[in-house]
This record gives structure tokens, C-alpha cells and sequence, in this order.
């Protein structure tokens, strides 16, 4: 869910489960409260009536009895003095929480209930007070509250007499309170286990992401990024995980690389200092050779001088193989493109070595199945210097007395795959994918005899993916190597001589 729907959600949540938990809560707290009251008054109100307006429900509870009695009190005032047709009524009303007292002038003559009339007494209004013409009764609170309804008359000797008709409110009004307060809190209740639930929501699905995250950054800040992020949920969040492990692993590869990138300086600056010595220590010692007058004979000198010569070579090839793939590693390197002929220019490629190769006893078969008039966009020169390095290889790793070179050259469609095997020393298997990397050499003692810098390959890979190109590598121990690479056709034309069939 993403954060913006889930603060929604929650914001629902905080309105709506409050409304249904506490209707829910409420049903149950004033059904029970109403059976209570509804038992203990046996009123047959409805629920609404009751908690809004209860005085009003016990009024009309007591009612009937009372205009009965207010009637004979009006009209039959002696029967009021009659104990046995007062208690008649007085136990009619019992059942309701009632009872009846009944004053001549200050004086009660009858009371319904001795003990709640003690409570009552002070609050009774003199004769003349009560409004008798409203219906219904008054409302004594205070400790124990009462319903109070009233009427006087005159009795038949002319004394001031009001008969009461008591309520007690005592057992209603601390259910109503009870009631109200069962209410409160279970609506504090409600409100807590709610801000409880929500809040522990947004602390697994925000909180804790983001505390995971913002320890995750300050282990990269003391310089640990192997310490993993995984997403929890695939909201804003989680997507800023994604982006925070995918920021972490670049800067794990950008560090990586650095590291790999200084480690390779080392070894190209020891490579260097080792390359350069091996020729420099033997061209010192032809020379102090020449000096010191070692060499006697015209011929000797001549030997020694070749040498010199030799190794000069050796060391300015090794350091144009350097300067060059500076200029490539840095991209600076200014092709010049231009379209040519595969045909022609490999059998011209093929002649100029077959010479070299004659000489150092390797045999040269070519074997080229494209058409006369396939043609690639390439720079002829660095292509040449692609060719010369995989063959200058097989030369340099021949270790039998008779070398093959098989080069073969096929159509593949919108590529023409070039291969060149020869049958010499062939590549640990375990080696075969390091080989186009800089500097990298898989017998480094024994190769270091043959002055490889770990240089050629990797510049003609270079040269190769310029050219929207693939170079790779098969080989077998012993057998020996084949480097493949591929070139792409110039399409322009390719298309042109498509329509002209
Ligand atoms: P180097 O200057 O050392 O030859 P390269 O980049 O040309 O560097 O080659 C890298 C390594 O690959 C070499 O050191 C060598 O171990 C291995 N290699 C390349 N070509 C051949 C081959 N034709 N036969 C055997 N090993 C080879």
C-alpha cells in the first residue's frame, strides 16, 4: 500500500473504529442498564426516552394512582383520613418505587414509608406552594433524589391538608449516572486501543524502515556497504529502500573498482619497473660489454650491438603499448573510421604475416567464406593492431616445434565472425575469463619470460566493443587457443546490394 493511501486508510481508521467500537460498547452498556431500569420501575419506555428524559417516564408511571387519589382528595376529602383506603393505594404503589404521604396542616398523618419520609420531610412544601395545575412532579435532588407530586385540598373540617405521591429517584438516577459513565470511559478506552493500533501501524511500516534505513546510512558513513537494506513493504518507503541498497551496491562497485583500479596501478607500476629493468639490465651489460673492451672480435660487436638494438626495441614497444592504452582507457583515442573491404583487407593482412610466420616456422591457413563485397566501418590501423596482437600471442605462447595458425573468417548475418586458433600452450580454464582484463596474465611467472605487459588483449577488446563488437576466448591446455571476435557489416551497403538482387 503506498503511504499516501495508508495515511488515508489510517485516517479512516481513527474516525470510523472509534464510531463502531463505541456504538458497539454503547448498545451493550445501555441495553443492560435499560433492562435494569426497565425491571426495577417496570416501565415501558423505550430506551431513547428513558436516558432523555427518565423523570418524565417515572412520572407517568405513577400517574393513574395518583388523579385517582388527587380526585377523591378534591371531591371525597374524608376519605383521606381513612388509613385502609390510603393504604389500598400505598400498596398500589410500592411496586413503582412510590408511596404516599398524606399532611393536615403541619401535621402527617399518613406516610407510606416512615424511613424515606425522615429523608424527604425538610423538603416538602408548605401548603399553597405546589402548582397544582401542572401535570406532573418535581424533582428533589441532592443525596437521594426523589419525584415529588403534590396536591392540596381542604378536608372536610376546613384544615389545610396535600397528599404526596413520593418517587424515590434512588435507584434510577445512579444507573443513569453509572450509565454515563460506563460511557466515558469506555470511550477513553476505545480512543486509547485505537491511537494503540495506529500508532503502532505507522511505527512498523514508517518508523521502523526508517530507523533501519538511517542505520543503514550511518554504517556507509563509517565506511561499511556490505550492510543490506531489504524493503518491507513495496510503498514510498520500501521504494526508497530499493533506491538506498541499489545507491549502496553502485558505491560498493564505484569503491570496488577504485580499490581494483590502485591495485592495478601497483602491478602496472611494478609490471612496468620489471619490464623495463629485464631489457635496461641487458642492454647496461652489452654496453659496460663494448666499454670495457669485452667484446674482441668485429663480430662480437656486432652481436653485442644487435642485442642493444633488440631490447631498445623490446622497451619502446612496451612503452607505445602503455602510452597507447592510456589514450584508450581514457577514451581519447581519435579513430578514423572508414569503410573497407574485409576481403581485401584481410588477404593483404594475411600476406604480411604469412613472411613473419614463414620464418619462425609456423604454418598459416586461411580460410575466408564471406562474400567479395562485405564490408565493415572499422579504423584499419587499430584493426591491424588487433590482428597483430592475437597472433603475436600465438607466436609467444607456441611451445611446439611446428605452429599452426588457422584463421577463418564467416558471414553471421549482421556480423562477420572472425577466428584465429594456433596450437600452442592453449589457457587454463580457470584463467580464460580474466584474460581481456588489463594487466592480467594467466602464468605471470612463466609469461614474464616472454615479455607480455597484459596489455594486448585488453586494448584489442577495447578496440573490438569500439567497433560494436564481441571478443572472447576458447581454449584447451595443450591443444591450444582460438580468440573469436566479430565485426559489424556496414548495413548501408548491405541494404543497397540486398534491393539490387
Ligand atoms: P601479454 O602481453 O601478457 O601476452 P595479453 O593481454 O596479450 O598479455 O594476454 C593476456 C594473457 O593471456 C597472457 O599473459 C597469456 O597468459 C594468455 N594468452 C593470451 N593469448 C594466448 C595464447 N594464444 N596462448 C596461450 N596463452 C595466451
Amino acid at each position: 500500500m503506498r503511504l499516501k493511501d495508508r495515511l488515508l486508510t489510517a485516517f479512516f481508521i481513527m474516525i470510523a473504529m472509534p464510531i463502531i467500537l463505541l456504538s458497539v460498547a454503547a448498545g451493550t452498556i445501555v441495553n443492560l442498564q435499560m433492562n435494569s431500569i426497565q425491571e426495577s420501575y417496570d416501565v415501558d419506555a423505550d430506551t431513547i426516552q428513558i436516558i432523555t428524559n427518565p423523570i418524565q417516564i417515572l412520572n407517568r408511571l405513577t400517574r393513574g394512582t395518583y388523579n385517582e387519589i388527587k380526585l377523591a382528595a378534591l371531591k371525597t376529602p374524608q376519605m383521606l383520613e381513612d388509613k385502609a383506603y390510603i393504604n389500598k393505594w400505598n400498596e398500589e404503589l410500592k411496586d413503582k418505587y412510590s408511596f404516599i404521604i398524606v399532611r393536615k396542616n403541619q401535621e402527617i398523618i399518613y406516610t407510606g414509608n416512615k424511613d424515606k419520609l425522615t429523608i424527604i420531610s425538610d423538603d416538602l412544601q408548605a401548603f399553597g406552594v405546589y402548582n397544582t395545575d401542572v401535570d406532573g412532579g418535581m424533582y428533589v435532588g441532592g443525596k437521594n433524589p426523589f419525584l415529588v407530586k403534590a396536591q392540596d385540598f381542604y378536608f372536610t373540617d376546613g384544615a389545610e391538608g396535600t397528599i404526596f405521591v413520593i418517587t424515590d429517584l434512588n435507584t434510577l438516577v445512579p444507573q443513569i449516572k453509572s450509565l454515563v459513565k460506563q460511557s466515558v470511559i469506555s470511550f477513553l478506552i476505545i480512543l486509547c486501543f485505537t491511537a494503540i493500533l495506529l500508532m503502532y501501524w505507522i511505527y512498523r511500516s514508517i518508523i521502523l524502515p526508517l530507523n533501519i534505513l538511517r542505520v543503514a546510512m550511518n554504517q556507509i558513513k563509517d565506511g561499511d556497504l556490505d550492510f543490506s537494506v531489504q524493503p518491507m513493504s513495496s510503498d514510498e518507503i520500501g521504494q526508497l529502500c530499493d533506491d538506498f541498497e541499489e545507491m549502496r551496491i553502485r558505491l560498493k562497485e564505484l569503491i570496488d573498482s577504485r580499490l581494483q583500479y590502485e591495485e592495478d596501478i601497483k602491478e602496472l607500476i611494478s609490471n612496468i619497473s620489471h619490464d623495463l629493468k629485464t631489457p635496461l639490465t641487458a642492454i647496461k651489460g652489452y654496453a659496460e660489454g663494448l666499454v670495457d673492451g669485452v667484446a674482441v672480435t668485429p663480430e662480437k660487436q656486432e652481436k653485442y650491438l644487435k642485442t642493444i638494438l633488440m631490447k631498445a626495441n623490446d622497451m619502446s614497444t612496451l612503452v607505445d603499448e602503455l602510452s597507447f592504452y592510456s589514450k584508450i582507457d581514457c577514451n581519447t583515442m581519435p579513430y578514423s573510421f572508414k569503410e573497407i573491404n574485409l576481403r581485401d583487407y584481410f588477404d593483404d593482412c594475411i600476406e604480411d604475416l604469412s613472411l613473419d610466420l614463414e620464418v619462425k616456422n609456423i604454418d598459416i591457413r586461411y580460410d575466408n567464406q564471406i562474400e567479395d563485397s562485405v564490408e565493415v566501418v572499422a579504423d584499419a590501423e587499430q584493426l591491424k593492431r588487433v590482428i597483430n596482437n592475437i597472433v603475436g600471442n600465438a607466436v609467444k605462447y607456441l611451445d611446439k616445434q611446428k605452429g599452426i595458425l588457422q584463421i577463418r573468417i564467416h558471414d553471421i548475418g549482421t556480423f562477420v565472425k572472425v577466428e584465429i586458433e594456433d596450437n600452442g600452450a592453449g589457457i587454463p580454464k580457470t584463467d580464460i575469463p580474466f584474460i581481456f582484463d588489463r594487466f592480467y596474465r594467466a602464468d605471470a611467472s612463466r609469461n614474464s619470460k616472454k615479455g607480455g605487459s597484459g596489455l594486448g588483449l585488453a586494448i584489442s577488446k577495447k578496440i573490438i566493443e569500439d567497433h560494436a563488437g564481441k571478443i572472447w576466448a576458447e581454449s584447451v591446455i595443450g591443444q591450444g587457443t582460438t580468440i573469436i571476435f566479430t565485426l559489424k557489416k556496414n548495413e548501408k551497403l548491405d541494404g543497397k546490394r540486398n534491393m539490387e538482387k
